[in-house]
């Protein structure tokens, strides 16, 4: 399947580690041209080596905080710049801290709306007008499976991923006219530094070992397995992609089985 992608412009936010990197190697290893956003120019800088590294594809770095306004809009025309437009734009950010409603304050409250709904809103802003200008475009939301089933202890993301989830069923509707399709992608339990932290500070609450912790996780996949950021990147990819003509408005679990919701 030709996925279209050669020389394809894709934005990926906090794209230093992770699934943003992972998804930004899948897009360069397709020929597209990718820029890679995160707060530390260090660790960017590393991450576009490692990525031209594995795929010789062309990848640029912009430091940009997402949860500021002012750094998503510097990010866009600084993608703008370099690339001459923008094809796909994939948000993403870093996780809300765990808790329960006890926990927080309106000043987290605050913090999490800013970093994990505002940023989206914020950046589909900054890009549809790029995405416009070149006649269509496909725009992925990373979420999370609480989109399906709340999680135990994760509250803001809870209650802020399911935001996301309407405003893209919402946009679904209202982009579809500009040909710009737009996907929720919802991790499960992938293999990155995230789920390691989850996984080490519900150990310490329940007196165990991390691995005891994942094994448990595991037991609940029906894959009997965490997913790899790779498996995760890979169908991000395909939603992204030309070859996908006719997917909008959708969210889609990735997560080897493990939510049980219809
Ligand atoms: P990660 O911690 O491995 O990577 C997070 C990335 O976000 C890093 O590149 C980091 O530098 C960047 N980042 C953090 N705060 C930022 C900010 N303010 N501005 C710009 N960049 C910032 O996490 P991950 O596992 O790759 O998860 C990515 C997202 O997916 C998170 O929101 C996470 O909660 C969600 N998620 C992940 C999983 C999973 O299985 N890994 C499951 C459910 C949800």
């Amino acid at each position: 399947m030709d996925l279209g992608l050669q020389k394809k412009v894709v934005l990926v936010m906090a794209a230093s580690k992770g699934l943003g990197k992972a998804v930004a190697t899948e897009y360069a290893r397709e020929g597209a041209l990718v820029m890679i956003a995160a707060r530390s120019a260090a660790s960017l800088q590393q991450a576009a080596e490692e990525i031209r590294e594995a795929t010789g594809g062309e990848v640029e770095t912009c430091v940009a905080d997402v949860s500021k306004r002012a750094d998503i809009d510097s990010l866009m025309e600084r993608t703008i710049e370099r690339f001459g437009g923008l094809d796909v734009l994939v948000t993403n950010a870093g996780g809300p801290p765990g808790g329960t409603f006890d926990d927080f304050e309106d000043d987290v409250w605050e913090r999490a709306f800013q970093s994990n709904l505002l940023n989206v809103v914020r950046l589909i802003r900054a890009a549809l007008p790029h995405l416009r200008y070149r006649g269509g475009g496909r725009i992925l939301n990373i979420t999370s499976t609480s989109i399906k089933q709340p999680i135990e202890g994760l509250i803001l993301s809870n209650t802020f991923r399911a935001g996301i989830q309407g405003l893209a069923k919402t946009l679904a509707v209202e982009l579809a006219p500009d040909n710009i399709l737009i996907n929720t992608v919802a991790p499960g339990r992938i293999d990155t530094d995230r789920v390691r932290e989850l996984d080490a500070a519900r150990a310490q609450v329940n007196g165990t070992t991390v691995e005891q912790m994942r094994s448990l996780h595991e037991q609940h996949i029906p894959l009997g397995r965490y997913g790899t950021p790779e498996e995760f990147a890979k169908v991000v990819v395909f939603l992204g992609s030309q070859a996908n003509t006719y997917v909008t408005g959708s969210s889609l679990l990735i997560d080897g089985g493990m939510v049980r919701a219809l």
